[in-house]
């Protein structure tokens, strides 16, 4: 029986994310995220990549965003088409469970758009130029308990299918690794 886990695309493509990003962080997720790959093939688990929602959007130049910022029904659109496909893709596999498990939605947590359990929050918006106070601006961005608008929109639509029940989702995240290294014991 072949296991088969959804990760979001930059769990096996860092170019797609946003560049400049605080270098400690950053090194925390690359070190797990090698683990958890490293572990999951040698496991023999398959893993299908999901699309990227915000280079697909605006490229590998843009800025960082928050998950409120893209909590617009223009967004949620932009996911919800390029789920479409990805939404048939877990039918099919999981119709056929004599032959597939499939175990899950890896996202990562802290992202606006795929984290599962935290995303960021900040109430950020306009031009730079001419703004006061920009580092206090900067500075009020906060991790919050609740998904980014992607994964969001993707548990929308599990539901609306209702395999919600069949599909765990769970992320990467660097304080909190078992949440990763669990799908693959
Ligand atoms: S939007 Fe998702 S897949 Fe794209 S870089 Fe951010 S976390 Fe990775």
């Amino acid at each position: 029986m072949k296991k088969i886990l959804f990760v979001s695309h930059c769990i096996l493509n860092t170019a797609s994310k946003v560049v400049l990003y605080n270098k400690e962080e950053i090194d925390a997720e690359e070190d797990l995220r090698l683990r958890f790959l490293s572990k999951a093939i040698a496991s023999g688990i398959q893993i299908i990549q999901l699309p990227c929602p915000e280079f697909t959007l605006y490229g590998p130049r843009r800025w960082g965003h928050t998950s409120n910022q893209f909590d617009n029904v223009f967004f949620r659109n932009h996911c919800r088409n390029i789920l479409k496909p990805v939404i048939d893709q877990m039918k099919e596999y999981l119709r056929n469970e004599d032959f597939f498990e499939v175990i899950g939605v890896l996202g990562v947590d802290g992202s606006p758009s795929c984290g599962v359990d935290y995303t960021c929050f900040a109430d950020w918006y306009g031009s730079f130029d001419c703004r006061e106070g920009l580092e206090d601006t900067l500075s009020s961005c906060k991790l919050i308990k609740n998904s980014g608008v992607f994964m969001d929109v993707l548990k929308e639509m599990l539901k609306e299918e209702h395999i919600d029940d069949k599909i765990k989702m769970t992320s990467l995240y660097a304080p909190e690794p078992e949440k990763c290294l669990d799908l693959i014991k």
